[in-house]
């Protein structure tokens, strides 16, 4: 029998509050590089794996982060596929979620895991939850299950205490060290004494065996749309009319329902008419959308308007993201939309 060998893991750092430090004159957090980060987890020695790295150009906070990032970090995974056992990514809270959900759907039929984590306090400082957030991440992606294959499939987030599956994921809070939800599915992990596996949630994809199959081309001709009681028809009318978009997050009340105001159902309906794709979401954290329940949701089902059933803002937003820059006809985006590709709906 051979001897084991060590778990080899890439951390990919782009930036975020983990590795920040403060500028001595403004006193603001600033992104600073790799080897700051390393010299202020010792204890990573302490883990018996072969850890490489991989950093921006230049670390940045994630309010920057932009779709190019997504594919530089898809671009690092697909080309260190094969040489890895697992991924960690080092991002800023604040649009983690949005980047999680984006992995998810550029990273078809990923069977390793790629697990993001970040800190609210800066690694440096003494009360940091950064530490134990980036010793946590290495020891989840560095998790075999008892065939000897990665216990975690799929892109997940790793804060405080659990793990959650990255396109379910929400930033909750800004200044709690449990930054992060899911509301509409239970946690991949969760992290005690010992890191405690949910296995009935982890993502096992029905595809198995096949090779992964990395997407770079994300369309950005989307916006969201939240409702509020007194929204203005020429502002709605405005949004939907500009030139190039194709997509809609409408961020809805409740289980799905909108104003009834005949301007509103006429500017949905014209705009459905003339091929823009609008995706129907909920604004509660919780729940999902159920068009036939209220006459209120029946109209928009009935103007053409595509239920995003129980989708976050962040997956909607980056699945059609995805389904656009894959170039599909407008009722193929439809027809995906409503299909979940990785875990992303129930
Ligand atoms: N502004 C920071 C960022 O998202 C916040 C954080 O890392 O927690 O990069």
């Amino acid at each position: 029998m051979g001897e084991e060998r060590r778990p080899r893991i890439l951390m990919i750092y782009t930036g975020g509050t983990i590795g920040m430090k403060e500028n001595p004159e403004t006193k603001a957090l600033e992104p600073f590089d790799f080897n700051h980060l390393l010299d202020n987890v010792p204890k990573l020695k302490m883990l018996d794996y072969d850890i490489s790295h991989r950093q921006f150009g230049h670390p940045i906070d994630s309010s920057d982060m932009h779709p190019c990032h997504w594919e530089q970090i898809v671009k690092v995974i697909e080309e260190n596929y094969h040489e890895f056992d697992g991924f960690v990514v080092l991002h800023g809270t604040d649009t983690m979620a949005y980047t999680a959900s984006a992995l998810s759907f550029m990273l078809q039929h990923l069977s390793k895991p790629v697990i993001i984590t970040g800190s609210q306090l800066p690694i440096g400082e003494v009360r940091t939850d950064g530490e134990e957030n980036l010793i946590t991440a290495l020891q989840i992606a560095a998790a075999k299950d008892k065939d000897g294959r990665p216990m975690v499939r799929e892109v997940a987030i790793l804060f405080e205490n659990y793990l959650w599956r990255g396109n379910r994921s929400t930033k909750k809070s800004a200044d709690n060290f449990d930054a992060f939800s899911s509301n509409n599915y239970p946690e991949l992990a969760k992290i005690g004494l010992g890191i405690t596996f949910n296995k009935e949630a982890l993502w096992r994809s029905p595809v198995t065996d096949s090779p992964l199959d990395a997407h770079y081309n994300m369309d950005t001709n989307v916006v969201c749309l939240d409702l509020f009681p007194g929204i203005q028809e020429n502002v709605v009318r405005h949004i939907l009319s500009t030139p190039g978009l194709k997509a809609v997050v409408l961020r809805t009340f409740g289980a799905g329902n909108a104003p009834r105001d005949r301007w509103f159902s006429e500017a949905i309906r014209d705009a459905v008419g003339k091929g823009l794709i609008v995706i129907n979401i909920t604004q509660c954290p919780n729940g999902e959308v159920a068009p036939y329940r209220y006459t209120t949701g029946l109209d928009l089902a009935q103007s053409g308007v595509v239920p995003g059933h129980d989708l976050t803002t962040e997956a909607a937003l980056t699945k059609v993201m995805y389904l656009l820059g894959r170039g599909l006809k407008t009722e193929e985006v439809k027809h995906y939309m409503q299909c979940n590709l990785c875990g992303e709906m129930s």
